[in-house]
This record gives structure tokens, sequence and C-alpha cells, in this order.
């Protein structure tokens, strides 16, 4: 089975993720964290990636797809994955099906999380406070959002070309939202 969470930065598909991979024993691939990674460690990837990230920019389609054809590729997604912040683009969300369709697999489920974006900044600000996050910064929170809507949203209308979207409220406890992805997912 295969999940794609879709939202807005900030809205929760992180803390979603970990407990969805849990419940359904699965992997979870999430790029934001794989970049984190990479810069952390120095590796010319990391490099690469961390300066658009600063900027509240993609990184190149070329560049994630290097780190996640191999994740998507492996025996223990076989099972099923999560992805959590990826696809990000259009040409992200076409290298996904055709890899998956290479395997006879698909994308099976969307589900996108709603949360205004007054609570969004919110939540980033905070959470900027908590883990000191680089890229958290008003200006670059402002630019993270803009190229959501304007790279990212465009992928809801893709996906539910395919009849495979369900949108939640993403707003309330980690527990209220974690009952609404797991009823989201509840006719797979
Ligand atoms: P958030 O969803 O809170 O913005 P992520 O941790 O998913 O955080 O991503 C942080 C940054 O990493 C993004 O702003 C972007 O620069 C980069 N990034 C992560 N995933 C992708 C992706 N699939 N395509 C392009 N850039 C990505």
């Amino acid at each position: 089975m295969n999940i794609v969470l879709l939202g807005a930065p900030g809205a929760g598909k992180g803390t979603q993720g970990d407990i969805l991979a849990g419940k359904l024993g699965v992997s979870k691939i999430a790029t934001g964290d794989l970049l984190r990674a990479a810069v952390k460690e120095g590796t010319p990837l990391g490099k690469q990636a961390q300066e658009y990230m600063n900027k509240g920019e993609l990184v190149p389609d070329d560049v994630i797809l290097g780190i996640v054809e191999e994740k998507l590729a492996s025996r223990d997604a076989a099972k099923g994955v999560i992805m959590d912040g990826f696809p990000r683009t259009i040409a992200q969300a076409e290298a996904v099906d055709d890899l998956l369709s290479a395997r006879g697999s698909r994308v099976d489920k969307v589900v996108t999380f709603d949360v205004p974006d007054g609570e969004l900044v919110i939540r980033m600000l905070g959470r900027a406070q908590v883990d000191g996050r680089s890229d958290d910064t008003p200006d670059t929170i402002r630019k993270r959002l803009e190229v959501y809507r304007s790279e990212t949203a465009p992928l809801i209308s893709y996906y539910k070309r395919q009849s495979v979207v369900t949108s939640i409220d993403a707003t309330g406890t980690i527990d209220d939202v974690a009952g609404r992805v797991e009823s989201a997912l509840a006719d797979l």
C-alpha cells in the first residue's frame, strides 16, 4: 500500500507519517529528513541542497529523484511506503508513477492535510524555537508557503484525476488528526 501525505509545510505530515508507519509496519520516505541528514553530514548532496532549503526553495527534481529512486525500488518498499514531503512537484509525481508502475504498483491513496495559513505560520514559528530548524524563519516560512501553493498544491488535481485523494482537517490534537488519517485510509 503506497500512501502520499500531502500538505503545506507545518501541516503535520511528519508526525502523522511516523504514527502511520508504526501502525502499518511500513517504512516512511521523508525527503526533508533525508536532506537534513545529508546537510548534517556535510555530503556533497547536502551542500548542494542546503542553499535551496535555507531560501525556502525546492531542491531540484533530479537531486530529489536521485535520493528516493533507490529507496522506492528497495525490497523493503515492496510492502508499501508512506511518502512525506514527496512528491512535491508534478515532475516528481510522474516519476513516482513510473517507478511504481514498473513493478506493477501505484499510489493507492493521497491524504491531503488542510490547515489554515495562520495556523501553519504559528506552528512553524513554534517549531523554530524548539528545534531551531534554519528554514523556520519568518521570511523563509512565507517563501515555503508560496512555493507550496505554486509547485505542490497542483498535485491535488493531478491525483484527483486518479481518484485517490481524501482530504482531512488537520487541526486539533495529534490524536484527533491520527484518527482522521485512519478513517481516510479505511477503504483501502
Ligand atoms: P516542510 O514540509 O516543513 O517544508 P520538509 O522537511 O519536508 O519541510 O522540507 C524542507 C525543505 O527541504 C523544503 O523547503 C525544500 O527545500 C526541501 N525539500 C524537501 N523535500 C523536497 C522535495 N520532494 N522536492 C524538493 N525539495 C524538497
